[in-house]
């Protein structure tokens, strides 16, 4: 069993479909192990997507993802990291298939409402750097 770390991102929840994205979550039978709602720092931002560093829209990306609050939570499943990865859909929403939450609820290739942990190395970063042992049941 493998847990993953999903963001609803700051335009998601602009748009309310927070509830949607967890739903979903819950539809294919993920189970919830943490959830908090936030909102980063830019400096903050940039320590999350640190391994992005030098990719020409890092900055663009740390700007956005302080722009509002994010929800971030932690999802166990069989296989979770892939599943999840499947569930969001390309980075893209335009390229993304249908019935993807990037399809269904992203705006364009930054403003993509979602993230989800790419690796079980990732996860490994990205659960503590939101949630405390105490937090994760
Ligand atoms: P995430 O890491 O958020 O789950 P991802 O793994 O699909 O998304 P990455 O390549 O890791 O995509 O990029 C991280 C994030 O950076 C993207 O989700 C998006 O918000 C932003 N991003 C990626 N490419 C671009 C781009 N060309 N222009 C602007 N923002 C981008
Ligand atoms: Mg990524």
């Amino acid at each position: 069993v493998e847990r993953t770390l999903v963001l609803a991102k700051p335009d998601a929840v602009r748009k309310n479909v927070v509830g949607k994205i967890i739903a979903r979550f819950e539809d294919e039978g993920f189970k919830l192990v943490a959830l908090k709602k936030l909102k980063l720092t830019k400096e903050q931002a940039g320590q999350f997507y640190i391994v992005h560093k030098e990719r020409p829209f890092y900055d663009e990306l740390c700007e956005f993802m302080s722009s509002g609050p994010i929800v971030a939570m932690v999802w166990e499943g069989e296989n979770a990291i892939a599943r999840v990865r499947a569930i969001m859909g390309a980075t893209d929403p335009a390229k993304a298939e249908e019935g993807t939450l990037r399809k269904l609820y992203g705006s364009n290739v930054g403003e993509n409402a979602v993230h989800g942990s790419d690796s079980v190395e990732s996860a490994n970063y990205e659960i503590p750097f939101f949630f405390s042992g105490l937090e994760l049941i």
